[in-house]
């Protein structure tokens, strides 16, 4: 019989599966048996796809055609070293893509899915892939269902089961057993592994996981490719192929107009436009972008920042503002109650975080003491377990800092809440922003408990108790004199109350009539590393805003605790909703604390910010899409937030307290809630970008000033300074070594007290054009000044073109420090102390240009011959003297502004 016929207590003695949870050791076991909870992994490309892919590259087809010519022309050295070049592109290729995966598959695995679970007899979370069956799971909006559960208690809950029915709306789920056999999508008391919670709550028993629930014998395979594209690589990747045709198209009329008009030999001139056409082509550039992006990738995950979709990794660079929520992000979300308000009294709270002891500065009365207490403890699901002299807590840590301060007050709060058994409840609801429960105790008595944001529930009390726990009735203005005073002080205000009630069931109208017992004040103090994060953004030109469920006053009072601007002034969900799009477009600028927001109003300013002028912090930042917006980094963790994540620049999701639904939502996510991790991702990414520009800025003039170079002697009649094997060389080892030092590239000093840069700014800007223009032209006279000396000096061919290429190799050396700092900055003592990977860079240069220069298989090769001292001088010379040129031009710059 299918479990969804059977009854929960059936199954559960089926499964073994007791209600308090299964033990650890009994769940190791189990799973030792039934294996992971996870499906088979969809394999990889096969080695020789992988292989394919590297070798239908333009360039590679262009070499391959180039060995099979020169061996029909009867050229087999050139061939042969021809085909080699090939051949270890390709490898180099492989072993970098598979390089960069692994780098993705890396941190792949920091984001496995998480499930909640009751075992040893308290809820914990654990890693989706340890469930088994005959776990107890608890469900919460915004979770991903982690195996076939039958329910066994639902409030509300509704799933979007479109993954494995495709019906796109959500379904109502409830307990009681069905009485035939019926399709997955009429299963209503199941909530099927890979289905989303889309509202209510719910707790069920595990019945299969891993590859025996629905979705494992559906698909078997989970597809999950996040390949290393991102817009600019892929606007390069276009880049290198135009230029590649073009070259060719150029190579073949050469070739043509060559044999034609001049008269000259075709194998000479074969070989000759070989050598334009691997001069030209940036062949190395898209690996050492793409090889940028995952040193990129890398070190944002070592900052808690984890990209799930690699165009992030190029946007949030760009960011211009960043909406952060207040609570554990930009907060501790540690939270203690400092205060109280109880009657006609104002308590303060001692005590040191979640201790246990501590107390009031003076007693409450009895009668108003206790029905706080049962508040506290029983309308509350956190739980607290001393361990080693600590106290660790399970659930929210507000509903903890609750319980914290039943045991302050003497209580006990498992013991209340075995006195006072739950019979029904409303889960804490972000719109109402509430929770009750319904308890009754073994006198008999019903009491529904009620705890929420002091506005919520003031407007469903009646009356208030007095010292000797009388009704009496409501003073609402002393109550909102005091959540001012609370909420002045920067602390959560929160309202307790309660009524008795004759009912089984709980609805939200039976909410009304309530009395209030009190108010509590939660302190959750900023994280010291946030404001000096919020103060970094700020010298960055990037504006800071707050969004937050919590009251103004609160929000106020944090926000200037965190140096953020303009904190004085506040703009609530409800005001937020009297204005039209264009007046909120007209304040989302200077308004930068929002409080009592709901998800819904996080789309609207996401929209507002980015379409607003003006609204960052430098509002220079144009969009490119002719707004002249904001580029927004929106953070969220609930599922109401996926919208506001997914259309935001770029969505943020919290990797602790955040849902399955905002994960998936977003673009990058945040492992340790933390405003200064995400401050630091944005660092990474203009890192990121100033290296894939360095990059550019490096190898663009080397292929320019070789090809020039050919050019230039075809169309002179002159002997080539270089050959085309030796270009093949140069390209392929030297340019490669230096250039991939760039992707391991520190930030630049100062980088983060400069203001965003345009979104759509060209990676190939107008100034950066120039500089490949001047470079390959300082690279041209180069390579032709060292040939002139060096036929001069030896009268060889051979020796003059080693000194060229020598030259060559010392102008890329000595260029790279020029790239890495900005114009007229490169010679400092910052500039030459380089990075390790330099200097190991720079070792297996010399040693290649060595074997280059002196073995002689390689200069029987590339036809090279020794150089003597005075050669190597010229062409360090040459290096300089590049260095010098560059330098002198910044110097000359900066002098004029
Ligand atoms: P932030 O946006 O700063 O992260 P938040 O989104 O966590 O805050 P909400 O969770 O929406 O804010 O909470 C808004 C208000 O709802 C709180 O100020 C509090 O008064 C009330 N509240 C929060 N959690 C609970 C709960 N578990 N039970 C009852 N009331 C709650």
């Amino acid at each position: 019989m299918a479990a969804s016929q059977l009854a929960v207590a059936e199954i559960r003695a089926r499964l073994q599966a007791p209600e308090e949870g299964l033990s650890s050791s009994e769940a190791a076991t189990r799973l030792q048996q039934q294996g992971s909870n996870s499906l088979p992994q969809a394999r990889g490309r096969s080695w020789w796809q992988r292989l394919w892919a590297q070798i239908s590259n333009l360039l590679i087809l262009v070499l391959l055609s180039a060995v099979v010519i020169t061996a029909l022309l009867g050229h087999t050295l050139d061939s042969v070293v021809i085909l080699a070049v090939v051949i270890s592109q390709a490898l180099i290729g492989l072993v970098q893509e598979g390089r960069a995966e692994q780098a993705l598959a890396a941190i792949r695995h920091m984001l496995a899915p998480a499930a909640s679970v009751i075992r040893d007899g308290h809820s914990q979370r654990i890693a989706a892939a340890d469930l088994v069956p005959g776990d107890t799971v608890l469900l919460e909006p915004g979770d991903r269902v982690p195996a076939d559960i039958r329910l066994e208690r639902c409030h509300s809950l509704s799933l979007d089961e479109a993954i494995l029915t495709g019906e796109s709306l959500a379904v109502e789920k409830q307990p009681e057993a069905l009485a035939a056999a019926s399709a997955l999508g009429d299963q209503t008391n199941m909530a099927f592994s890979g289905t989303l919670v889309v509202r209510g709550t719910g707790r069920g028993v595990v019945v299969a996981t891993g590859s025996r629930s629905e979705i494992g014998r559906i698909s078997g395979l989970l597809q999950q490719t996040t390949g290393l594209q991102t817009p600019l690589l892929a606007q390069m990747d276009r880049f290198a192929r135009l230029m590649a045709t073009l070259v060719l198209a150029g190579g073949l009329l050469i070739l043509l107009l060559g044999h034609w008009l001049s008269g000259l030999p075709f194998a000479d001139l074969f070989i000759a436009v070989v050598g334009l056409t691997v001069a030209a082509i940036p062949e190395g550039l898209p690996a050492i972008l793409s090889i940028t992006l995952a040193v990129g990738v890398r070190r944002m995950a070592k900052r808690q920042a984890v990209v799930r979709r690699m165009p992030a990794i190029e946007t949030i660079g760009a960011v211009s503002v960043i909406c952060s929520d207040k609570t554990g992000t930009l907060t501790r979300n540690e939270m203690m109650v400092a205060a109280l308000a109880c009657g006609v009294h104002y308590r303060q709270v001692r005590g040191d975080g979640y201790a246990l002891d501590g107390g009031l500065d003076e007693p409450l009365p009895e009668a108003l003491q206790t029905p706080l207490m049962l508040a506290a403890a029983l309308c509350n699901d956190a739980s607290l377990q001393a361990a080693e002299g600590t106290v660790k807590i399970h659930g929210d840590p507000m509903e903890a800092a609750l319980q914290v301060l039943v045991h302050r007050l003497d209580g006990d709060p498992v013991r209340l809440a075995q006195h006072w058994p739950r019979r029904d409840e409303i889960p804490f609801d972000a719109e109402y922003r509430l929770m009750a429960t319904l308890n009754h105790n073994h006198q008999g008595r019903h009491v529904l408990w009620v705890k929420g944001a002091p506005e919520a529930l003031l407007q469903r009390c009646r009356q208030q108790l007095d010292d000797a726990g009388n009704s009496v009735a409501l003073q609402t203005g002393y109550w909102l004199e005091m959540i001012e005073r609370l909420a002045a002080d920067g602390q959560r205000v929160l309202a307790l109350a309660c009524k008795e009630y004759s009912g089984s069931e709980l609805e939200m109208s039976d909410l009304n009539e309530l009395q209030l017992i009190g108010l509590v004040g939660l302190m959750d103090p900023p994280r010291a590393e946030a404001i000096a994060a919020v103060a970094e953004c700020h010298a960055a030109g990037i504006a800071v805003k707050m969004i937050t469920g919590d009251h103004a006053l609160t929000a106020s009072a944090i926000a200037a605790r965190l140096g953020l601007s303009n904190s004085a002034e506040v703009l609530t969900g409800k005001q937020l909703d009297e204005l039209d799009d264009q007046a909120l477009q007209d304040c989302v600028g200077r308004v930068n604390v929002y409080a009592r927001t709901s998800p819904e109003h996080k789309l609207r300013l996401v929209q507002a910010l980015q379409s607003s002028a003006g609204s960052g912090a430098d509002s220079g930042n144009q969009r490119a899409d002719g707004q002249g917006g904001a580029v927004v980094a929106m953070t969220g963790d609930g599922v109401n937030d996926a919208p506001a994540l997914k259309a935001a620049d770029v969505g943020i999701a919290m990797g602790h307290k955040g849902s399955q639904a905002a994960r998936e939502a977003s673009a990058v996510v945040l492992l340790d809630d933390n405003f200064a991790s995400l401050v630091a991702a944005v660092k990474e990414g203009r890192t990121v970008y100033q290296n894939l520009k360095k990059g550019i800025a490096f190898m663009l003039p080397i292929n320019g000033g070789e090809s020039i170079s050919l050019v230039v002697a075809l169309l002179l009649g002159h002997t080539l300074p270089i050959s085309a094997l030796q270009i093949l060389w140069v390209n392929m080892i030297s340019s490669v070594i230096l250039a991939m030092t760039l992707a391991f590239e520190p930030a630049l000093p100062g980088m983060m007290q400069q203001p965003p840069r345009a979104r759509f700014e060209p990676l190939l800007s107008r100034r950066l054009a120039w500089q490949v223009l001047k470079v390959s032209l300082l690279f041209l006279a180069g390579i032709f000044a060292a040939w002139h000396w060096g036929m001069a000096h030896s009268g060889s061919e051979a020796f003059a073109s080693t000194v060229a290429v020598n030259a060559l190799v010392a102008m890329e050396l000595f260029y790279l420090f020029a790239v890495r700092y900005p114009p007229g900055q490169a010679i400092s003592l910052q500039g030459f102390k380089g990075t390790p990977v330099i200097w190991a860079a720079i070792a297996a240069l010399i040693v290649m240009q060595s074997l280059f220069n002196w073995l002689p298989l390689f200069q029987r090769t590339f036809n090279s011959s020794a150089p003597d001292v005075a050669a190597l001088l010229v062409a360090a010379g040459c290096g300089i003297v590049l260095l010098l040129i560059l330098q002198l031009e910044g110097w000359i710059r900066r002098g004029r502004g």
